[in-house]
Order: C-alpha cells, then sequence, then structure tokens
C-alpha cells in the first residue's frame, strides 16, 4: 500500500444500521475523504449502477480475481453473496493523496484491521434492534426472507460493538454524521481542517 497522508478508516456494522447513507453524508462534508468501491456478486438494486455502488461482478470473475489476489479481503454474506475490497481501488485512493474509507461486514472489518495496522475502524450501530428492523422494512431493498437473514446476523454483528476503535450511534443523521466527523479529523490531525463546512 503506498505511503503518505492518508489514511485507511472502515465503517462497519449491521446492515440497515445507516452506514451508507452516514458516509455519503461523510464525504460530501470532506473532499479529502474517498470510498473505495467493492465488488460483488449480489444483483444490482434499482437504481445501482455499476462501478458506482459495487463493481457487480460474476461468480466466475469473482473467483478470478481472488487467485490473481487482488482482493484486501473478501468474504461470504447473506445468501452466500460475495463481497470483496479491491486492493487497486484502495491504493489508487491512497496514491492521490486521500484518505479511504471502506464500508465493510464485521469479519472483512476485523481482516482489514489484522492487515493494515493503522486503519481506524468504526462500529456504526442503530440505537435498538426494532429501529434497524424498520428501517430494513422501510428500505424494502430485500425479500422479507433476506431481511430476516439481515437481522439474525445483526443480533450477532451487535455484541461486537466492543472489537472495534470507536462506536457511533446513528439516532438522528445529522449527530452521528458530526460525531463521525469529529472522530475523522482527530484521526487525520489538522490535515484538511480547512475543507470544513
Ligand atoms: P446500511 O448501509 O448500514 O445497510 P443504509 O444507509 O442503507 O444502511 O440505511 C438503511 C435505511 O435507514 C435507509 O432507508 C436510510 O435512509 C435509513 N436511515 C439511515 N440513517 C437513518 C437515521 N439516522 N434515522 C432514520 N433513518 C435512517
Ligand atoms: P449490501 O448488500 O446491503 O450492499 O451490503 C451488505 C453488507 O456487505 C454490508 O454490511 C456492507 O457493509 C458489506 N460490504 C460491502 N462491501 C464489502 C466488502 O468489500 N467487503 C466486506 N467484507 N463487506 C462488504
Amino acid at each position: 500500500m503506498p505511503g503518505g497522508a492518508g489514511r485507511l478508516f472502515v465503517m462497519t456494522g449491521p446492515s440497515g444500521a445507516g452506514k451508507g447513507t452516514v458516509i455519503q453524508w461523510l464525504l460530501e462534508r470532506r473532499p479529502e475523504l474517498a470510498a473505495a468501491v467493492s465488488a460483488t456478486t449480489r444483483p444490482l438494486r434499482p437504481g445501482e449502477i455499476d462501478g458506482r455502488e459495487y463493481h457487480f461482478l460474476s461468480e466466475a470473475e469473482f473467483d478470478r480475481r481472488v487467485a490473481e489476489s487482488r482482493f484486501l479481503e473478501y468474504v461470504a454474506y447473506v445468501s452466500g453473496q460475495r463481497y470483496g475490497t479491491l486492493r487497486e481501488e484502495v491504493d489508487r485512493i491512497l496514491a492521490a493523496g486521500q484518505s479511504c474509507v471502506l464500508e465493510l461486514e464485521t469479519e472483512g472489518a476485523k481482516a482489514v484491521k489484522a492487515a493494515v495496522a493503522d486503519a481506524v475502524t468504526v462500529f456504526i450501530a442503530a440505537p435498538t434492534f426494532s429501529e434497524l428492523r424498520r428501517r430494513l422494512v422501510d428500505r424494502a431493498t430485500e425479500s422479507a426472507g433476506e431481511i430476516d437473514e439481515r437481522l439474525e446476523l445483526a443480533r450477532r454483528q451487535m455484541t461486537e460493538a466492543s472489537s472495534f476503535d470507536h462506536v457511533v450511534v446513528n439516532d438522528e443523521l445529522e449527530r452521528a454524521v458530526t460525531e463521525l466527523e469529529g472522530l475523522v479529523v482527530a484521526h487525520l490531525g489538522t490535515i484538511g481542517t480547512l475543507n470544513r463546512v
């Protein structure tokens, strides 16, 4: 991984906690951050664009990239669908002098922390389990069966919150983003604070 001022920030937590939403707001506020686009074998959701939310790959293409050691980490998640962080995505962002934000489920977050000791891991939690369920049901991007599977995983993931460097409860969006931004800025030192909005 190239050197430089950039850091690796790993946002993790259960599906539906609001990781994607919080990260989107954070990136709008902090131009010195960029999100790495992961690869996945899951199908596109309406509104998603290949290369923007994910690189959507076939099983065979995902396997080929595994064989070529192109992933920093990869996992099988809900319904056996696979997700992985492409080394080239992270390297490109760090080489451009930015810090890199990853959004990973908890196993991937632990793997990145093991591989990159100075990565900063943040567990994004929903305020309650019933609110998590409500958000997943309202988001309506998965079938009822998949929502149940994600909630089952979430119960386990919520017990792991303390294994990460920080925990941010995404209760009220604006407040949670501001807390997260404060953590990021503290880890970056004074870099980029002139860009604060
Ligand atoms: P994740 O990326 O963790 O799976 P999303 O960012 O997709 O979660 O958020 C799940 C749903 O919850 C979305 O419909 C989103 O609009 C909503 N959401 C996110 N943050 C909040 C919040 N603080 N309060 C209420 N709803 C939220
Ligand atoms: P979704 O299908 O809702 O987009 O993502 C499901 C889960 O996969 C989320 O918890 C998300 O954080 C995680 N995820 C997305 N990309 C990666 C990745 O590259 N590696 C790992 N380990 N998890 C990922």
